[in-house]
């Protein structure tokens, strides 16, 4: 095997709950949004159909803007170049089935969306309703029920597929290399030091 170690990232360190998040750089330098100051990746932001500034929705990924970066080779929520190790965020179901539909990403980026979305962070955290634009960064993966646990998979590579008759895209990463598998403790918060295992 050659190439960096794929928990290899200066600067994340997995675990410690009520640690400040560290943000990656590319990350920090989104703009962010008014409400909570998260960073808003480039996948939430949304034409204006009548030609105003995109509008920001962290429950909806703009498809275009996905397939585009993916296609790229660029982290959906920072928008910069992924480099060795692609990560992917998703269910446990959605990493056994190996198709997700959330874009890939740098794993550091993915780990700190992990800590930031109270979506993720808190197993029973509801939005309410006019708290849905701006609410925070979308949990990848997060399109059903919550999930028992989260996986961030890292892997070399990956596909594309856009499905015309559904209008969005699935992606295929190829086999994975190491997961970090988040799961809730007692108190429905979510443990941040993840299982890590490697292939
Ligand atoms: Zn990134």
């Amino acid at each position: 095997m050659t190439g960096p170690h794929p928990h290899a990232h200066p600067g994340t360190r997995p675990g410690g709950g009520a640690e400040p998040v560290t943000l990656p750089a590319t990350l920090a330098a989104r703009p962010t949004d008014a409400r909570r100051g998260l960073p808003v990746p480039p996948v939430n932001e949304h034409p204006d159909p009548h030609g105003g500034p995109p509008c920001v929705d962290f429950t909806t990924i703009d498809t275009a803007t996905a397939i585009h970066l993916a296609t790229e080779r660029r982290c959906s929520l920072c928008g910069e170049p992924i480099g060795y190790w692609v990560g992917f965020l998703g269910t446990a179901r959605t990493a056994e089935l190996g198709q997700f539909a959330d874009p890939p990403g740098h794993p550091e980026c993915q780990r700190a969306a992990v800590r930031l979305c109270p979506h993720i962070m808190l197993r029973h955290h509801r939005r309410a309703r006019d708290d849905r634009p701006g609410a925070g960064m979308i949990p990848p993966g997060s399109h059903g029920d919550k999930p028992q646990a989260w996986v961030l998979g890292i892997t070399r590579d990956y596909r594309t597929m856009f499905l015309p008759e559904h209008g969005y895209a699935v992606y295929l990463p190829a086999p994975f290399r190491a997961t970090e598998t988040y799961t809730y403790g007692p108190d429905g918060r979510l443990n941040t030091t993840p299982v890590i295992r490697r292939r």
